[in-house]
């Protein structure tokens, strides 16, 4: 159930980058539980989450997309409850764009 539109988004150096700075920003901690999730080997493993889901018409849309006032930043455990409030599956993409567990969906 991979959505092919934001696949090449989510690979983007645009958005890695732009991920990456926001990530910063918030120094890598959580919105919702003020936590890092971090991976074995210590990097934060964190998700940058589109409060308005991205859509093949909004994806475009550089507020959207990119506007930090539409991104939140949730560790998996966060993200996953996000989601599983309704919404589409779980969001499966992290900061660098590499998909989380065997799930590929993604915010939506
Ligand atoms: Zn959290
Ligand atoms: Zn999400």
């Amino acid at each position: 159930m991979a959505k092919d539109f934001s696949k090449a988004f989510y690979n983007s150096r645009r958005w890695r980058k732009n991920a990456k700075a926001f990530a910063e920003s918030k120094c890598w901690i959580c919105s919702r539980c003020h936590n890092r999730s971090m991976t074995g080997s210590g990097t934060p493993r964190m998700i940058v989450h589109h409060k308005t889901p991205l859509t093949p018409e909004n994806i475009h849309n550089d507020s959207i997309a990119y506007g930090w006032d539409n991104l939140e930043l949730l560790c998996i455990d966060c993200h996953n409850a996000v989601h599983a409030e309704g919404k589409g599956g779980a969001c499966q993409f992290d900061v660098d764009g590499n998909p989380i567990g065997r799930k590929t969906f993604i915010c939506g």
